[in-house]
């Protein structure tokens, strides 16, 4: 499995930078570059809700990623080969504010 670090520090899975939802999907079916991705299973925290029952995971490392972005060098029918990747979404508030940054398009090469 990938490990997975991600800066979407406002999602409710994200845990110190680590996620918690114990697999993810990716979207990005036509991208050719990192900012066409967008991680697909991203939902902002509501600010004031005292409990949450989405975080009683852990922050895995390691997590099962499905990926639609199939430009991309690590994909294998639609599942992510990298040995880690970075999601990058430090200010992101919705999905399309964030990204697998650890895209390689094959593409044009
Ligand atoms: S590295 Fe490539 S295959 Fe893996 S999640 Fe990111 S875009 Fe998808």
């Amino acid at each position: 499995m990938t490990i997975l670090k991600c800066s979407a520090v406002k999602c409710v899975y994200n845990k110190e930078e680590l996620c918690s939802k114990g697999g993810i999907d990716v979207v990005g079916e036509n991208a050719t570059s990192a900012n066409e991705t967008s991680c697909g299973s991203f939902q902002e925290r509501q600010e004031g809700s005292v409990t949450n029952s989405f975080t009683n995971g852990c922050g895995c490392e390691k997590i099962q990623i499905d990926c639609k972005a199939h430009n991309c060098t690590y994909n294998d029918n639609c599942k992510c080969t990298a040995s880690s990747i970075q999601v990058d979404g430090s200010n992101a508030h919705e999905s399309s504010d964030t990204k697998c940054d650890t895209f390689q398009c094959h593409c044009g090469a």
